[in-house]
């Protein structure tokens, strides 16, 4: 890394030193821009790379509310604004007892090139909670978002900042904050996306995220002269992006074999049924032993060292439950049973040994600012729709999508091709993502 870059990094390890997930994806980002900023020895004089790594605004508040047998339990709330260079602030809200304000900032980061690939006029913001929504009634959850949002809304609006889901962050919780920001507003505004279609939302964002990941899957097989049909698909999580990732590598005729949740993991050999994976997780948000119970075929297995999805013999895998959970020893593992191809639906769960040890063993590899940026970019449709006050249909949406995702991978293999890293879509991702945001800070002066 050159001396200016070198320096910046050291900055932010001193700046940020507790924060490893931030410092981690400042790396990973600047790694692959090296040549970039080499081109352009006026960001250095302009300070470019110092303000892209300093959030622009970092709120972090008090979240009180009272459980069902009466106790007061305090969270701590985050939203943080990184850079609207290039639009409002737009990203998900994560409650999930890891949250801390560094795993925010790394998200809020990977969201400011996410967002400026999918080519939509959306800066990069993030935020939430250590609030765990797991095992709590409907009216804890709705205690917890109705306070969450009375701190929150004072940040938010449909031209600043428009959060939407992430990890623990569903339907239900988008609903209960929406109710508040309105009560405590008065405005019926587009100020959360993932709203329900009876109030806002958009047809198509639910399945966005693991659809796109889908659709751009696919181009990058295409591009490389393969295909999706026939091939057996090993997937994380057993979430929003993990579902529909499922359901969608069906219809493209490949056979997903695996999910996963924070306590164990399923082979079917048969291949996932989505219904029944849909009722155990959005209806009875209950556990995968319920799939296995309900799936003679399928084989439940408990997450522990060495035993995860990874170990499943397949030729495409798309990590979607968090991040830093494909690392090094999976790697080997996906590489030694043949996979060709990773494409991460979650933020970056694959950590960096595991990126170069599949980019240095010929597998096609997507970044998830790439490769899962379907659900901001259909986020940003959902906000279109609420400024003209109409509903699109959902293969108006959904093909929109599509061209977005098409449309995203071919930036990302012409910016690797044009700087000499053809083939590396971490870099390509990294570059095309960067490059617009920095064009647009330098025009907007030092600020
Ligand atoms: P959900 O909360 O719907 O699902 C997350 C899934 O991952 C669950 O099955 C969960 O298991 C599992 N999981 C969570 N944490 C861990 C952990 N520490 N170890 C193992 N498994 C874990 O979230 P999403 O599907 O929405 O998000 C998944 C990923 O995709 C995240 O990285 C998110 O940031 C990213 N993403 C999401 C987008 C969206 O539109 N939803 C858009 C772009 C990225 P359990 O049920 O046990 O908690």
């Amino acid at each position: 890394m050159n001396a200016y870059m070198a320096s910046v990094v050291e900055q932010v390890k001193k700046r940020n030193a507790g924060e490893p997930e931030f410092i981690q994806t400042v790396e990973e980002v600047f790694h692959s821009i090296e040549k970039v900023v080499e081109a352009h020895p006026e960001y250095e004089k302009a300070g470019l790379l110092e303000r892209m790594v300093e959030p622009e605004r970092a709120i972090s508040f008090r979240v009180t509310w009272v459980d069902d047998a009466g106790k007061v339990n305090v969270n701590r709330g985050f939203r943080v604004q990184f850079n609207s260079a290039i639009g409002p602030y737009k990203g998900g809200l994560r409650l999930h007892p890891s949250v801390n304000l560094g795993i925010i900032k790394f998200l809020g980061f990977e969201q400011i090139f996410k967002n400026s690939l999918t080519g939509l006029p959306i800066g990069g913001g993030k935020g939430g909670s250590d609030f765990d929504p797991k095992g709590k009634s409907d009216r804890e959850v709705m205690a917890f978002c109705q306070s969450f949002m009375t701190e929150l809304h004072k940040y938010i609006g449909a031209d600043t900042d428009v959060p939407a889901g992430d990890i623990g962050t569903g339907a239900r919780e988008i609903g209960y904050m929406y109710g508040q920001y309105k009560r405590l507003t008065g405005l019926y505004e587009g100020v959360l996306t993932g709203k329900g279609l009876t109030y806002g939302g958009s047809l198509a964002r639910t399945e966005a995220t693991g659809y796109g990941l889908l659709y751009l899957t696919a181009e990058m097989l295409k591009c490389n002269g393969k295909d999706i049909a026939g091939k057996t698909i090993a997937v994380s999580g057993a979430g929003n992006v993990a579902i529909y990732a499922i359901q969608k590598a069906q219809q493209l005729g490949g056979k997903p074999v695996t999910c996963s949740d924070s306590t164990g993991w399923i082979y079917d050999p048969e291949g996932i049924d989505v219904a029944l994976l849909k009722e155990v997780k959005e209806v009875r948000r209950a556990r995968l032993t319920e799939y296995a119970a309900a799936r003679p075929g399928a084989q439940y297995h408990q997450c522990a060292a060495g035993s995860n999805v990874w170990t499943v013999k397949c030729d495409i895998a798309l990590p979607c439950a968090t991040q830093n959970e494909l690392n090094l020893e999976d790697a080997k593992a996906l590489v030694a049973n043949g996979c060709f191809a990773v494409a991460e639906g979650a933020n970056m769960p694959t950590t960096m040994e595991a990126t170069e040890y599949f980019q240095a063993n010929g597998v096609l590899f997507c970044p998830g600012k790439a490769s899962n940026a379907g659900g901001v970019a259909t986020s940003a449709l959902e906000m279109s729709q609420n400024s003209e006050r109409l509903s699109w249909t959902f293969e108006e949406v959904d093909s929109k999508l599509q061209g977005i995702m098409v449309n995203i991978f071919h930036s990302l293999d012409d910016a690797a091709k044009k700087y000499g890293m053809e083939g590396n879509y971490v870099a390509g991702a990294n570059i095309a993502g960067f490059l617009k945001v920095a064009e647009a800070m330098t025009a907007q002066g030092i600020v």
